[in-house]
């Protein structure tokens, strides 16, 4: 039987996290596999595209500190130790297939919404995550908090 050895939660820090979270701990209890567990932030530059000329570096080190320190209160509870906890900046589907390749996961579990109309055909996340990923992706069916 095929089994997964390694398994990446993809965690956008909202509500959703914890669905996420509870699925991929099971599929890892289930096959035995290691966890790794990632947040990707976009830089604030991104957003603004570089049109403001402020600089927004100590918001963006108080931005990423704090998210580091929301990944690692989800990740203790599940046995993930620091080193596979990855808080990385840029673009949340380049940077998730990346480190996927990178530490060699080969189930990359992400939270969906199960959108339907323009918000399917300009595709979420997930879909993103999707489409291109070099290993299996799963979307968890998240119930919908807003
Ligand atoms: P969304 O398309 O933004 O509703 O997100 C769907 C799912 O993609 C979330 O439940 C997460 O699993 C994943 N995701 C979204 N944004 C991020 C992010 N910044 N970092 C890591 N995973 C994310």
């Amino acid at each position: 039987m095929a089994t997964y050895q390694h398994i990446l939660l993809a965690i956008d820090l909202t509500e959703d996290a914890a669905e996420v979270v509870a699925r991929g701990k099971s599929l890892s209890e289930v096959y035995g596999a290691k966890l790794s567990i990632v947040h990707v932030i976009e830089p604030i530059s991104f957003t603004y595209g570089g049109d403001i000329p402020l600089d927004f570096s100590g918001v963006q080190e108080e931005i990423e500190k704090q998210a580091t320190a929301q990944l690692a209160a989800l990740a203790g509870p599940l046995g993930i130790d620091e080193q596979s906890q990855h808080i990385v900046l840029g673009r949340p589907e380049s940077e998730i297939h990346n480190l996927a390749q990178e530490i060699g996961a080969d189930l990359i579990v992400v939270g969906s919404h199960g959108r339907h109309g323009l918000a399917l055909i300009f595709g979420s996340t997930a879909n993103g995550v999707l489409h291109g990923a070099g290993c299996d992706v799963l979307a968890v069916r998240v119930a919908r908090h807003s």
